[in-house]
């Protein structure tokens, strides 16, 4: 990308007003020598030091978590995007995303491990801490030495995580603070040395942020949870006996926890979608192998038409999410580059960066969630009855993947905060969907044209067909507003609606102009613009049932008819495609190449 453009202010959400070109986005493809090398090390290090050890995450091995934790902190990975000073690689925030990538090609315990030590347990130091904490604790966070773990969750306070009811109270001598309370689902608890803990000083109406190592008296741990999956990722309860915290590890400012919370979820959100897709790559090429080989009525499995509709359908939605992170993962680090060069400390263009993309991160990590759910499901139905033992890979790929609809925000509140953060922003003036929603609202008055395009170029109907469907989202969320005005909070069903509409805007659009690029760029990529165009139908699908369901939840008579035929026409494909077709194509390839290959 050119300096201008990688200057260029960015607004997260502006895709739903503007109609970007695939000029303007990054596809994986773009990644430079070096950061392939990272990441060709880290799939290196997955394929000799975990799966060959595989059973021992099953059988709840945590002390092995901890020696491949120690060895990935030998190896430079638990550093990458801490700064060299602190005794990290430095590296950008796209390579961050790549060894999350491949780390996720292990297991989901490896992984969460991983996320929750690089993630949620080191950035709140990173972005928040002193000059002081940052050389204290980032040398042995960076390296393995130390691990980290993330204290927000209580049992009375968990996706409401701004109610909890720990207590952090000042010492007469004002030397410490005495932090009591309970917390819950805390992974890496078994064998972390510093928590991030969040606790509420007197009657604060936000929580604070503290620095807390193990060992500290008063600090006690409940038992290894047992859990669905993820067996091997440490997960335990918390307590605090009025454990004293020496004022100087409070984090960022008093009543500043809850911001420290979120900010650090921002970027622990895009990096699960990351920790997705190399999870996705294996179980598809275990379920093509497994059907090229599984033979029944005299034939391999693979070539069903059935069975081909699955590995079609799941390598598509693995290229389309990876697509759709990789976007905006370099759109976070080139606004971090930005802020940089506008003057501001990494520290914070790292802050205000990430935090910009907010909208994107959610609408990652839910769709690399329920991605990777469907294409973890379809690979236990290719095993069969092989898929429900527990001596084959895909059992525990099926349990593993179920908790990430749940942590970093729950799928539900994540669909809340893309649309109530998309709403900020135009309130805020940040972003203008007005004037647009008011131009769709005039275009449904106005005499449709009846004209057939020219679409003789490649994906040319798709991309018109993509601003089509932003329209239609603004045309429902913007009737929306105007009927509920402050009150759409309590109307949660239209607002899921909405943000599946936004949802898939998002991923369909990174999937067309990646395969766009692709195309000029001179290489063959034909399945890659089937695949772009076979998830443009889900998505024009996923995108018409939310808008219905939400027309019909608030208008009737008239309007109902208004924009029931303003859908209709914001979601009109005029040359349909063969789903069929282009999945068994899909299938096709990767059953010659016995493996996923996009
Ligand atoms: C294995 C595991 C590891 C974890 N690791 C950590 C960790 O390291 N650190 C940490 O702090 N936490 C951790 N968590 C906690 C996790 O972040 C919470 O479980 C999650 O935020 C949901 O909170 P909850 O379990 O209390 O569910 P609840 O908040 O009780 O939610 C229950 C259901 O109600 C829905 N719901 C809640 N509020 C609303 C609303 N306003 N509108 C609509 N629906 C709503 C939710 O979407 C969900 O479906 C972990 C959890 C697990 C299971």
């Amino acid at each position: 990308m050119s300096d201008s453009a990688t200057l260029k202010k960015l607004v997260g959400g502006s895709f739903l007003i503007e109609q970007p070109t695939s000029n303007e986005i990054f596809t994986p493809e773009e990644f430079t020598e070096e950061q392939r090398m990272m990441a060709d090390a880290t799939t290196d290090f997955v394929d000799k030091e975990v799966w060959p050890n595989k059973q021992r995450f099953e059988k709840k091995d945590y002390e092995f978590t901890f020696e491949i934790m120690k060895k990935a902190g030998e190896l430079g990975l638990l550093g990458v995007t801490v700064p060299e000073e602190y005794g990290g690689l430095g590296m950008k925030f796209t390579t961050s995303m790549l060894i999350c990538d491949r780390i996720s090609g292990a297991t989901g315990s490896l992984s969460t491990a991983f996320g929750a030590h690089t993630g949620i347990g080191t950035l709140p130091i990173l972005l928040y801490g002193t000059p002081a904490q940052k050389e204290k604790y980032l040398p042995k966070l960076a390296t393995g030495e130390w691990f980290g773990a993330y204290c927000l969750t209580e049992p009375g306070a968990g996706s409401d995580a701004n109610s909890g009811r720990t207590k952090a109270v000042l010492s007469e001598d004002g030397s410490h603070y005495k932090i009591t309370g309970q917390k819950m689902w805390i992974s890496n608890a078994g064998f972390a040395h510093v928590f991030i803990v969040f606790a509420r000083i007197e009657d604060d109406k936000n929580i604070t942020g503290f620095i807390v190592e193990r060992g500290a008296e008063g600090m006690s741990f409940g038992e290894e949870e047992h859990k669905m999956g993820i067996h091997a990722s440490s997960t335990r309860q918390v307590f605090f006996n009025e454990v004293a915290v020496p004022v100087e590890n409070l984090l960022g400012e008093r009543n500043g926890g809850f911001k420290i919370a979120m900010n650090s979820l921002n970027v622990g959100r895009i990096k699960l979608a990351a920790a997705c897709l190399d999870a996705n790559r294996r179980v598809i090429t275990e379920s093509v192998k497994y059907a090229n080989e599984r033979h029944q009525f005299q034939r391999p499995i693979s070539s069903f038409g059935a069975i081909k509709a699955k590995l079609g359908e799941m390598a598509t939605r693995a290229w389309v999410t990876e697509s759709a992170t990789y976007r905006a993962g370099k759109d976070i680090e080139d606004n971090i580059a930005r802020l940089i060069s506008e003057g501001h400390s990494h520290q914070e263009a790292e802050l205000k960066g990430v935090e910009e993309y907010a909208i994107e991160c959610a609408i990652l990590k839910v769709h690399g969630s329920e991605a990777s759910t469907h294409i973890s499901d379809e690979g236990v139905q290719i095993f069969g009855g092989m898929g429900y033992s527990a001596d084959a890979t895909m059992e525990s790929a099926y349990r593993d993947i179920r908790i990430a609809r749940i942590y970093e925000g729950t799928n539900e509140i994540n669909r809340m905060l893309i649309v109530g953060m998309l709403l900020r922003k135009a309130m805020k003036g940040e972003l203008d969907l007005m004037s647009p929603a008011m131009a769709v609202g005039q275009e449904l008055l106005a005499i449709p044209d009846f004209n057939t395009p020219d679409y003789s170029e490649v994906l040319s109907e798709e991309k018109d067909i993509l601003a089509n469907l932003k329209k239609a989202f603004l045309m429902v969320a913007g009737k929306a507003v105007e009927k509920f005005g402050m009150d759409l909070d309590e109307q949660q069903e239209i607002l899921m609606a909405a943000a599946d509409m936004v949802i898939e805007i998002y991923t369909a659009e990174s999937a067309i102009l990646r395969a766009e690029k692709l195309v000029s760029s001179g290489v063959d990529a034909q399945l890659q613009v089937d695949m772009a165009s076979l998830y443009l139908n889900h998505a024009i699908e996923k995108l018409t049932s939310g808008a219905k369901e939400a027309i019909f939840s608030f208008a009737d008579g008239d309007e109902q008819r208004m924009m029931l035929m303003g859908l209709k026409r914001f979601t009109k494909r005029n040359n349909p495609i063969n789903p069929v077709a282009l999945r068994r194509k899909i299938a096709d390839k990767l059953i010659e190449e016995n493996q996923y290959c996009f």
